[in-house]
């Protein structure tokens, strides 16, 4: 099946998590498909077959799973934004609102070397706070935002706006 079928069939709906009033997509169906990694993998690297990637970023922590096999496809590093707290040494952190309250994202500080091409890669795209504070911890650290590329973008929270100045790619929107 191709990209867009899997992302339809397999992500599922949870009503109320993680609280009363959401519904939570759940990748994990797709990820227990046989081919459903493989498939997600190539979408998000077949575009970029034959441009620079030096380093993919993958935002924890479903970002990590699918941005560490598109590291090794397109030959480049891997680098995890975590949340607060996680990372052992020096970080750089980039703080956004939440509907209650702050989240932080960190990047190590030192490993975004200046005019390195960077693709960021995560699940879901919901408001976009999460997504813009990757973009603003690579910028910060020099680095060039090639892509940022999801998986499912939930289109009525409208992230997408405030991602305005960055190249970005949903394999599916709903
Ligand atoms: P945002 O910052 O509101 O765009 O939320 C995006 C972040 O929260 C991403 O790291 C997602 O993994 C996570 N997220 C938000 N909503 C969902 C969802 O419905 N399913 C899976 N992850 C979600």
């Amino acid at each position: 099946a191709d990209v867009t079928t899997l992302i339809a069939r397999y992500v599922r709906d949870i009503p109320d998590h993680p609280q009363p009033g959401v519904v939570f997509k759940d990748i994990t169906p797709l990820l227990a498909h046989p081919t459903g990694l493989a498939t997600v993998v190539d979408a998000i690297t077949a575009p970029l077959e034959g441009r620079r990637i030096d380093l993919v970023a993958g935002l924890e922590a479903r970002g990590f799973i699918f941005g560490a096999p598109a590291a090794v496809r397109l030959g480049a590093g891997f680098v995890p934004l975590r949340k607060a707290g996680k990372l052992p040494a020096a970080t750089l952190a980039e703080s956004y609102d939440l509907e209650y309250g702050t989240a932080t994202v960190e990047m190590h500080a030192d490993v975004v070397a200046p005019g390195s091409r960077v693709l960021i890669v995560d699940d879901v795209l919901a408001t976009g706070g999460t997504g813009r504070a990757a973009v603003d911890l690579i910028r910060r650290a020099g680095g060039t935002v090639v892509e940022f590329s999801v998986l499912l973008e939930l289109g009525f929270l409208k992230g997408r706006e405030k991602l305005a100045d960055v190249d970005l790619r949903a394999l599916a929107t709903v």
